[in-house]
C-alpha cells in the first residue's frame, strides 16, 4: 500500500472531512474527484451521483474507509454489473465543457484529434 502511495499526485491524497470540495482543474467549476482506477492511475469523475441505470455513466465508484475514490469502468465488455456500496458517476471529460470548447476548437483548427488522451485506462 505504501509504494502505491508515492505514484498519487498530491492533489488526489484523499480530502480531508471538511476541506472544500475540489473543482474541476480545467475551470468549468463543476464539483469533482479523483478517483483511483484498478490500473492504479488517477481518473477525474464527476462528484455527483448518476442513476444507477444511467448507462451513460459508466464509471463504477466506490469510497474506502479513508475517503478515497475508487474507481472501475463499466464499459468494458466483461466488467461486473454494479456492486452494493458502488454508485455510478460520469467520468468528467465526458462532461466538461471546458473541454469539450477545446476539442471543438481543435477539430475547427484542422488539427488531428488526439484519441488517445480520452482513454487513460486500459
Ligand atoms: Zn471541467
Amino acid at each position: 500500500m505504501s509504494s502505491r502511495r508515492g505514484h498519487a499526485p498530491k492533489r488526489a491524497k484523499a480530502r480531508p472531512l471538511g476541506a472544500p470540495l475540489p473543482t474541476c482543474p480545467d475551470g468549468c467549476g463543476r464539483r469533482v474527484e479523483y478517483a483511483l482506477t484498478e490500473a492504479r492511475e488517477w481518473q477525474l469523475v464527476d462528484r455527483d451521483r448518476s442513476p444507477a441505470d444511467d448507462a451513460a455513466a459508466t464509471v463504477a465508484v466506490r469510497r474506502d474507509g479513508t475517503g478515497r475514490w475508487h474507481a472501475r469502468s463499466l464499459a468494458r465488455y466483461d466488467a461486473r454489473p454494479l456492486e452494493p456500496g458502488e454508485h455510478r458517476h460520469m467520468p468528467h471529460a465526458a462532461t466538461c465543457p471546458v473541454l469539450a470548447e477545446r476539442a471543438r476548437a481543435r477539430r475547427e483548427a484542422g488539427a488531428p484529434v488526439d484519441i488517445t488522451t480520452a482513454r487513460r485506462t486500459p
